[in-house]
């Protein structure tokens, strides 16, 4: 048997529809054109953004069975985030096709290889790892292995996927294919999808010519429908993929989209139960998500970029030196420390002013490179306090503790204020002389900040230059946990300006005994 990946001449769609049985039927892809590309390329890395109903994990299954059964000596292994999910993939998906494939079951299977639940042995030495990776990936560091194949990435942690890559170290083939239903537009599975080619399968309209991108504007009473003219003349197995990245780089990772309209036609779609029953009744970030697979940032994100901009001076750009007004002003610095070299975290320094009516950000700093040294940032910070007037700096407690004290030394002791996020507390803001800093309750005092900025009373420079540190407000969102009703925020990236913000403002408050956030 020929490696499919060094003969290319059998496509792994004909593979598998010529040896795979299912449901007592031979395994067919006829009905779903779409299908065919994402089954026959093998990018080092490929992500599939399904929707559900999209026969997502049948045709991983496939992939699975059809490359075990085409290449001696291969090594695969499926990882989702729990073993629930393993089980039901193992016992639902691969051993139906292992076991009703008669090809398969003639010639690749004896009773003398495994063939439990995680491991699914071949005669050509093949093998199929199934495995779960919930909060660590420690237990699948020994193996070597070929391709991965990780599902539920959404509810993967990121750490694990790279973690897990490790064990293709030694492989020839080093193919990750990465499947996933998505969330909001941060997160594990965004995360890929936006570094991928975003691929669409288009449908153009019979009737206007329009290509359509299938999304809630395609749902008609009685099925697809063309967004642009109503019109019922789309034929939804004529459809082309196309890119649809905007990227710069070109990207590194093949993306496809396909979600439940793709599948309007399929005889496990009824379009009344599945499509315009779960419309008018269900949560519309569950509908985008899973119908439609679309991510959904909805109610869950505190503040959207356009309400920043509103809040944006485009007639005052960013400088290193405080203009004739900005001098007429004291200044309160807020610091919040991130690790040298983290893709999470940056040291992020703010100063904010009071004018009438409103706090107003004259000047930030990410420390980012060759500044993000600690020893710069120790110099550099009472440079800059004192070229923008501050009286104060306002810092984050807990790691910050050595920065802290080589700042102390320069400014002087009572020149810096520390604060500590707590969880658990009453009081809004809290001395806590055992820290010698305020606690302050996270999510209160994080809520009091993005409602002052709804309500523009933080104001900020020229977008330009606010960019990235608007980033680090908008990669936070809420979470809600219905079980206890409680809201915490999360953050998907850096938040460390937010957090400078924040300090300063609490810090310029207490000074001035006033505030103006409510
Ligand atoms: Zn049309």
């Amino acid at each position: 048997m020929q490696s499919i990946e060094q003969h290319n001449k059998i496509l792994r769609s004909d593979l598998v529809q010529s040896i795979l049985r299912l449901d007592g039927r031979p395994y067919s892809l006829k009905d779903y054109p779409h299908m065919i590309l994402p089954y026959n390329i093998s990018p080092s890395e490929m992500v599939l953004h399904f929707s559900r109903q999209t026969s997502k994990s049948v045709t991983l299954a496939g992939r699975m069975v059809g490359d075990a059964a085409a290449t001696s000596f291969l090594k695969q292994m499926y990882v989702s985030p729990t073993v629930d999910q393993t089980k039901t993939f193992s016992n639902d998906r691969i051993k139906p096709f292992i076991e009703t494939s008669t090809w398969i079951k003639n010639y690749l299977v004896d009773s003398r290889l495994s063939q439990n639940v995680f491991t699914k042995g071949f005669k050509n030495n093949s093998k199929i790892y199934l495995r779960y990776a919930l909060h660590d990936a420690d237990k699948l560091r020994g193996f070597s292995i070929d391709k991965l194949y990780f599902d539920e990435v959404q509810d993967l942690r990121p750490g694990i996927i790279e973690v897990v890559q490790e064990t293709m170290s030694r492989s020839h083939y080093k193919k990750t294919i990465y499947t996933g239903t998505p969330k909001r537009s941060k997160g594990t599975l965004a995360n890929i999808w936006h570094r991928s080619t975003k691929n669409e399968f288009v449908i153009k309209c019979q009737a206007c010519g329009h290509w359509n991108i299938l999304d809630d504007k395609n749902i008609g009473k009685n099925g697809v429908i063309c967004s642009k003219c109503g019109s019922y003349k789309m034929d939804i197995f004529k459809g082309q993929w196309v890119s649809t990245y905007s990227a710069i780089q070109p990207p590194t990772v093949q993306g496809f989209r396909v979600c439940a309209l793709h599948f309007a036609k399929a005889p496990w779609v009824s379009w009344e139960k599945d499509i315009i029953h779960k419309m008018e009744t269900r949560p519309q970030q569950l509908f985008f998500n899973e119908t439609l697979a679309l991510e959904y940032d909805g109610g869950s994100v505190p503040i959207k970029r356009e309400e920043l901009y509103a809040a944006s001076d485009k007639n005052k750009r960013l400088s290193e030196t405080p203009s004739t007004l900005d001098s007429c002003y004291l200044s309160m610095a807020g610091i919040d420390y991130g690790p040298v070299n983290s893709d999470n975290s940056n040291t992020v320094l703010t100063m904010i002013q009071r004018r009438p009516g409103h706090y107003l950000v004259v000047y930030a700093k990410k420390f980012i490179g060759k500044e993000g040294d600690f020893a710069y940032i120790h110099e550099n910070v009472p440079k800059l306090m004192s070229k923008w007037k501050a009286t104060h700096i306002a810092a984050d407690y807990g790691m910050g503790e050595a920065s802290n004290g080589e700042i102390r030394k320069r400014i002087g002791h009572d020149k810096l204020v520390a604060f500590q996020h707590v969880n658990a507390q009453k009081e809004r803001a809290k001395w806590n002389n055992k820290l010698q800093a305020y606690t302050l309750n996270r999510t209160e005092a994080m809520t009091l900040i993005f409602n002052a900025l709804k309500n523009k009373k933080i104001k900020f420079l020229n977008p330009i230059d606010m960019d990235p540190f608007f980033d680090d407000i908008l990669n936070i969102y809420a979470e809600y946990d219905e079980d206890l009703g409680t809201m915490r925020y999360v953050n998907s990236g850096p938040d460390d300006f937010f957090h400078s913000l924040l300090y300063a403002i609490f810090a310029s408050d207490m000074l001035t005994g006033s505030t103006m956030l409510f």
